[in-house]
């Protein structure tokens, strides 16, 4: 039996953080909103993810979003949920070549506005006694900080609530003429913004999306053993490289104390179940960096999926072909720092505005191209 159609200015399919972020924007300028979410909010990638805010520079298009998100993760800086923590980032670099390459890194981040500082040798051993000796330097971005992504979706979801959002706890079946229908044959009518991640080819085939799968390590409490967000300055090879797997020094000092040890990326491995194999692997390159990492007592392993273009950009804009359907999906390994301004932006293309950045890059229609 088909239940009648409730009416919304947007429905938001998918609560993890980026839905959560487009649920709230969307909200906040009155629009009558309805999420649908069949699981925990924030349970998909968002509650797998290191929670890392950063600015990754190799792609103009990446950087562009991701320095407008920087920005608006500063309100939530004194949020208590959001457990925002201003650690900044330290990119580590092996040897002269390295620490050369991060001074054109620290030009193309001082022209987007943000603040980075070389480190030589000594700064390098004064901020992080814990890394191996021997290394060259590296690069300071001393703004940037972390945060714990499902509670931040939680927030979002719940600021959206507070302005009458509606929440269905169901699956989002079928994509319909202006509207949804959920597993329970609801039907939902109004303009539709689909943001479920990994999931996204069951509502929308056309746009093509790979899964990434990575494993993080989490250490018991560890205070003051390290300061800084690690990571190799070689980090960006890994991220945006197409090998079938991959793994790099990333490593996070948690509030608590704990530490966070990353990062892996493989392609072709589509269960969730841990790989001893690519722990073993990923904790002997972080070793390699900091060696007392040895000694600290692991408390948990566990695996998420990044959701992966084909490009590696997200699709932020309306869905080919279709009418009053939208999409923001696809934020591999930086959707959390990016997901408040994909959110904004799409809010801005939804009301038909010109969005504060340039959206071309992330227009779905690419792929049709
Ligand atoms: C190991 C790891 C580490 C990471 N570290 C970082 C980091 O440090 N910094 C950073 O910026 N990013 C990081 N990321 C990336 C980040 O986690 C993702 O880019 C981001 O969480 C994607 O958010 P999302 O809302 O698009 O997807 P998800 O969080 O997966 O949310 C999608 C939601 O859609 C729902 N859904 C699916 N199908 C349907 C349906 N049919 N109907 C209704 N709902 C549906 C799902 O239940 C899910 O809740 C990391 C990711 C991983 C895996």
């Amino acid at each position: 039996m088909t239940v009648a159609a409730a009416t919304f200015d947007l429905i938001v399919i998918g609560a993890g953080i980026v839905g959560a972020a487009c649920a709230d924007a969307a909200s906040a300028e009155g629009m009558r909103v309805a999420m649908i979410e069949p699981g925990p909010i924030g349970g998909g990638a968002t509650a797998a993810a290191m929670g890392h805010l950063v600015a990754m520079d190799d792609d103009p298009a990446e950087l562009a979003l991701a320095r407008y998100s920087l920005r608006l993760w500063e309100s939530f800086a004194d949020l208590k949920e959001a457990e925002f923590s201003r650690c900044g980032t330290l990119w580590v670099a092996r040897n002269d070549h390295e620490l050369a390459a991060a001074s054109q890194r620290i030009a193309r981040l001082a022209a987007a506005g943000i603040d980075a500082r070389p480190l030589d040798a000594a700064a390098l051993y004064e901020r992080e006694p814990a890394l191996v000796p021997g290394l060259a330097g590296g690069m300071l971005v001393p703004r940037e900080a972390v945060v714990y992504p499902p509670r931040v979706a939680q927030n979002l979801v719940q600021r959206a609530q507070s302005r009458g959002a509606r929440l269905y706890a169901r699956r989002a079946q079928a994509l319909q003429r202006h509207g949804v229908r959920l597993d329970d044959d609801t039907l939902l009518s109004g303009p539709v913004l689909v943001a479920t991640g990994c999931a996204l080819p069951a509502l929308l085939p056309a746009l093509p999306m790979r899964a990434r799968k990575g494993h993080l390590v989490i250490t018991d409490r560890y205070p003051g053993f390290i300061r800084h967000q690690l990571l190799e300055l070689g980090y960006a090879d890994s991220a945006h490289g197409d090998a079938d797997s991959s793994v790099a020094f990333n490593v996070q000092p948690r509030p608590t104390g704990q530490i966070l040890i990353g990062s892996s990326r493989e392609f072709s491995a589509n269960d969730a179940d841990v790989s001893p194999a690519m722990v073993q692997r990923m904790l002997e390159r972080s070793f390699a960096f900091v060696p007392g990492l040895r000694n600290l007592q692991a408390l948990r392993v566990w695996t998420g999926f990044r959701p992966t273009t084909p490009d590696g950009r997200p699709y932020l804009g309306a869905v080919p072909g279709a009418l009053d359907q939208w999409v923001a999906a696809g934020h591999e390994g930086l959707g959390v720092t990016t997901a408040l301004g994909s959110a904004k932006l799409m809010v801005d293309l939804i009301q038909g505005r010109e969005p504060a950045i340039d959206p071309a890059p992330y227009a779905p229609s690419r792929m049709a191209a």
